[in-house]
């Protein structure tokens, strides 16, 4: 897959949920662990659905993982050790302190492999996700398939009605959808929340 290790660059995994982008990064990680190049994984650490100390696939695989919530502590921890690659997961949920740090090891000779959401449940750029593509020397924008066509997804899909940009989430709260079909699914909740408010109102 790789053509050389020895240079600094950055790496993107990016689509919507259920795409297989945890799988597709420990994919990586395994990759530069066969060839003993010294990896420090990072996932934020609010995210525990799976685990609280390793990157869980939804197909199984995993590794363990440090949990961090900030730069600063990705950059202590990655002065502890000879660490020649870095790969970190759900990296959308981190600010932007963690773009200047990721261009630092770059220039600095690091493979960083990152991967996360590039839109949120409203097909917005999903925070620092536009910089970090535009960023990249290597992109890799997977597809799920639409639980309703059938088709190739790239949006995730909110089941269930909450405005948090930061709720995470599994099957019961998302789904994966086309372009299609999740417009028509925001039009259909939209109809839903206006006829509840006109319910109240004859209520009232
Ligand atoms: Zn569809």
């Amino acid at each position: 897959m790789y053509k050389k290790f020895s240079e600094g660059m950055i790496e993107v995994i990016t689509g919507p949920m259920f795409s297989g982008k945890s799988e597709e990064l420990l994919k990586r990680i395994r990759i530069l662990e066969y060839a003993n190049i010294k990896t420090l994984v990072i996932k934020p650490n609010f995210d525990t659905r799976f685990s609280e100390n390793e990157i869980i696939s939804r197909s199984g695989a995993k590794i363990s993982t440090h949990s961090v919530s900030s730069a600063d502590e990705i950059r202590e921890l990655f002065k502890k050790k000879n660490y020649k690659a870095v790969a970190i997961d759900e990296v959308h949920f981190f600010n932007k302190d963690v773009l200047t740090l990721i261009n630092e090891l770059a220039d600095d000779g690091i493979r960083v492999i990152v991967s996360g959401l590039d839109l949120d449940y409203l097909r917005r750029p999903f925070g620092i996700m536009p910089y970090l593509l535009s960023m990249a020397e290597t992109i890799t924008k997977l597809q799920a398939v639409c639980v309703r066509c059938k088709n190739a997804a790239s949006t995730s899909f909110r089941k269930v009605n909450s405005r948090n940009l930061k709720m995470l989430g599994d099957i019961e709260e998302y789904e994966a959808r086309c372009r299609s079909c999740h417009i028509k699914g925001e039009f259909t909740k939209m109809q839903e929340v206006t006829k509840m408010e006109e319910a109240k109102k004859n209520v009232d």
